[in-house]
C-alpha cells in the first residue's frame, strides 16, 4: 500500500494552485520526511505565484515557513529523531563551496537552493528537506503560531540586525516581520514608528496593540528622526520616504525579496552617510539566534489559519492587504 499526500501546486505561474494527490515521496540520503502540521504564507510566495520571481521549479509546492514533524529519516542524517517537531526555512541548502559559503555568508550562495521555489515547500500534508537546513522546534507554542517565524521572524532578524542599534526604528509595511520584529525591540527597549499604507488605520491600530510608540501613514514624518528603517512592502517608492525620515548616518534596509522601481531622487536624501542596503534570504546562524531570542522576548505571531485547500484564498487576502498578522495554511 502506497500512503498518499495532498498538496496544493503551482503548475504554471500566474495560474490558481491546484489540490493534488501524490505518493509520499521517500526521503533520500541526507533529507527527512515531514508530516506538516502547518506552513506560513509569506509575500515571497505570493512574488513566486505571481510571476515576479522567475524559473521556478514547476510543477511547485510552494510554502518555506513549515512546522511539521520528523516522519521518516533518510540515510546518514543526524541530530533528529522521529516525530520530533521541526522548522524549515526559505533556504533549503547551499553548496558549501562557493566564496560565500566559504566566508560565513551563506545567504549569498552561488549555487542555492530555496523551499517552496526550487525544491518543494509545505503547502503540502507531507514535505522532504535536507536535515542541514531543518532546526529542532522546542515542544512549547502552537505550530501555526510558530509557522511565520521561519521566514517573517529569521529573514525579519537578519534585516533587524542590519538596521543597527539605534534607539528609533521605522518599520514599513506592518505585516507578518514587522509585528514579530516590534515585539522584539519593544523587549529590548526600542522605540518602534509603523508606517501603513495611508489611511490603514486597521493596521495603525494593531501596531500599536504591538507595542508601537507611533503608527502612521507612509508618506507622514514621524514625531522623532529615525536612526533606521525596514522597507517590508514591496514598494519602491518607500526607499526616499524613509531615507527622508532617517537622521544622519541612518541606515534604510530592504528586506523583501522583490520591489517595484526606486523613483529618483535628490541625492540630499542619501548624503550625510545614509545607507541603504537588501537583505537577501538567511543564514543558519540568523536562524539559531532568533530562535534562541523569540522565545525569551515572548514574540507571540497573530495568526489567520486557513485549510489547506484555501491556498489560493489565503494568498489573495495577503496581496488584498486583508490580513493583520501572518496568514498560515492547516493541512
Ligand atoms: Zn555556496
Ligand atoms: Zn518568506
Amino acid at each position: 500500500m502506497t500512503a498518499t499526500m495532498h498538496a496544493m501546486v503551482l503548475e504554471a505561474p500566474r495560474t490558481p494552485l491546484a489540490m493534488r494527490e501524490r505518493p509520499v515521496p521517500a526521503p533520500g540520503a541526507g533529507e527527512i520526511l515531514i508530516t506538516v502540521s502547518a506552513c506560513g504564507v509569506c509575500r515571497t510566495d505570493l512574488h513566486v505565484v505571481d510571476g515576479e520571481l522567475k524559473h521556478p521549479k514547476l510543477p511547485l509546492l510552494p510554502g518555506h515557513e513549515i512546522v511539521g514533524r520528523v516522519a521518516a529519516l533518510g540515510s546518514g542524517v543526524s541530530g533528529f529523531t522521529l516525530h520530533e517537531r521541526v522548522g524549515v526555512p526559505w533556504l533549503g541548502a547551499t553548496c558549501g563551496k562557493c566564496p560565500y559559503c566559504r566566508s560565513g555568508r551563506e545567504n549569498l550562495c552561488d549555487h542555492p537552493v530555496f523551499t517552496g521555489y526550487t525544491r518543494d515547500g509545505g503547502f503540502a500534508t507531507h514535505t522532504i528537506a535536507d536535515a542541514r537546513f531543518c532546526f529542532s522546534m522546542a515542544e512549547a507554542g502552537d505550530d501555526a503560531e510558530l509557522a511565520p517565524w521561519l521566514c517573517a521572524g529569521l529573514i525579519g532578524w537578519r534585516s533587524y540586525r542590519m538596521a543597527g542599534e539605534g534607539a528609533a526604528l521605522g518599520l514599513y509595511g506592518f505585516g507578518a516581520a514587522a509585528h514579530i520584529l516590534a515585539q522584539v525591540a519593544r523587549w529590548q527597549g526600542r522605540r518602534i514608528y509603523a508606517f501603513t499604507r495611508t489611511g490603514d488605520i486597521a493596521a495603525q491600530n494593531f501596531a500599536r496593540s504591538m507595542g508601537a510608540a507611533w503608527a502612521g501613514g507612509s508618506e507622514e514624518a514621524p514625531p522623532e528622526l529615525l536612526d533606521a528603517a525596514i522597507i517590508f512592502a514591496p514598494v519602491g517608492a518607500l526607499v526616499p520616504a524613509a531615507l527622508k525620515a532617517v537622521k544622519k548616518g541612518g541606515r534604510v534596509v530592504c528586506g523583501g525579496i522583490h520591489m517595484s522601481d526606486i523613483p529618483s531622487f535628490p541625492y540630499a536624501l542619501l548624503w550625510e552617510e545614509r545607507h541603504v542596503l537588501s537583505v537577501a534570504n538567511l543564514t543558519r546562524q540568523d536562524a539559531r539566534e532568533f530562535l534562541e531570542i523569540a522565545p525569551k522576548a515572548g514574540v507571540h505571531a497573530e495568526v489567520t489559519r486557513y485549510p489547506l485547500a484555501k491556498a489560493n484564498e489565503a494568498l489573495s487576502d495577503l496581496r488584498d492587504g486583508r490580513l493583520q498578522g501572518a496568514a498560515v495554511l492547516i493541512p
